[in-house]
């Protein structure tokens, strides 16, 4: 049985959430902790922050912001400017970059800003894809390794302290209290909670004739070239009251675009839009917990007050953990055809990661699966 938040419908099998004894899950207790906020305190905190971060001479930028060009790093960008910072602007490509995705990056640029994208080698990239899917069940494993990665060693080469990441994902997402806590990003934050599901990157070296001169942007700089430069994250999210969908609003009102229709396994159309990979990321993440990415957006809805919990159990119902034959259109055998991986090679592995106590057999020990291929929960009534 899977046991639900009483409150928002998260299932307990949600890596390090916490469904206390009153049927409430950390997540919704970490956003029910913002009431007590002093926000006007903390905006005065931030302006002091970036205040003493800035480049005095003007002579070099104040700060990196991430960005990915969707709507959380559009935000961020936005309100960096508005606080009249002057921003360097980093991407790390995502693994398989969408035609929606790479408009989205140009109009981020169009806001005014310096930018700098870094493409790691996409033949090795497309070997550790596959690596990942089939040993750790994550293909998006090498992304979300460069993303953190990557606008840190660009920090250390252009000599610029402040990151502004946006939201802590232990926050919102539900986490250990103390990481919920923590604003600031760091090597141990990533290691922890950065989604590399116990595959360090040096693992790599000797797999797939991976060699470590193709890992350099997979690697977090020294603790050396940290402190020469004195290197600090902070979460946006920790200053202003976070909410994904008020930030797609802002965005798309500074050009940012959402998909025509609603995305495959989603309940919404303005994020997750830059990586054809998504769908097989998120779907994995199904086949593990239980859950999708659905619930994670009815969820935040939910706690908002926009959904009740009873329409977003049925929404959730109709769309979470559908099997993934395609992603914002295009189809599971051409992103797959990408890392040399046939739909039925594909079926197998999505077999392997399934979670046997979370989806019903048959008497042979079989996943019962409708004509798409879709996978039945033991309990999806999220009573
Ligand atoms: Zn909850």
């Amino acid at each position: 049985m899977i046991r639900y938040c009483r409150r928002c419908v998260m299932p307990d099998t949600k890596p390090d959430l916490y469904i206390d004894e009153d049927g409430v899950c950390s997540a919704c207790r970490s956003y029910e902790n913002r009431k007590e906020i002093d926000w006007a305190q903390r905006t005065e905190e931030f302006h002091t922050v970036l205040e003493r971060y800035r480049s005095k001479d003007r002579s070099n930028y104040d700060c990196i912001v991430p960005v990915s060009g969707g709507k959380d790093s559009t935000f961020q960008t936005i309100r960096m400017l508005e606080a009249g910072m002057n921003p360097l602007c980093v991407t790390s490509t995502t693994d398989h970059l969408s035609d929606i995705g790479r408009r989205n990056i140009e109009n981020l640029k169009h806001l005014g800003v310096d930018y700098v994208e870094v493409s790691v080698n996409p033949v090795i990239r497309r070997r550790i894809n596959r690596f990942a899917l089939t040993n750790v069940g994550d293909i998006s494993w090498p992304e979300h390794v460069t993303i953190f990665t990557i606008p840190v060693r660009i920090a250390v080469q252009f000599n610029v302290p402040l990151i502004v990441w946006g939201e802590n994902s232990q926050n919102e997402y539900g986490g250990p209290a103390a990481a919920a806590d923590n604003h600031v990003l760091t090597r141990r934050w990533l290691e922890e909670f950065g989604g590399l599901l116990g595959l360090r990157v040096s693992d790599l070296i000797g797999q797939e004739g991976i060699e470590r001169h193709h890992l350099i942007q997979y690697l977090y700089p020294s603790d050396e070239e940290l402190t020469r430069v004195g290197v600090t994250g902070i979460f946006l999210g920790h200053f202003l009251p976070w909410d994904g969908y008020g930030n797609a609003l802002i965005a798309q009102a500074h050009g940012f675009e959402t998909h025509p229709y609603l995305v495959e396994g989603s309940l919404a159309s303005y994020e997750n839009l830059d990586n054809v990979q998504t769908g097989i990321h998120d779907y994995f993440k199904f086949l593990k917990f239980g859950f999708g990415r659905a619930t994670d957006i009815a969820c935040l809805h939910v706690r908002r007050g926009r959904l009740s919990r009873e329409d977003a159990i049925s929404l959730v119902k109709r769309h979470d953990g559908k099997f993934p034959w395609t992603y914002l259109g295009v189809p599971l055998q051409d992103v797959l055809k990408e890392i040399g991986m046939s739909v039925d090679e594909f079926i197998r592995v999505c077999d392997w990661f399934t979670n046997k106590k979370l989806f019903l057999t048959n008497s042979l020990g079989e996943f019962l699966k409708d004509a798409q291929g879709n996978l039945t929960k033991v309990n999806d009534n999220n009573q």
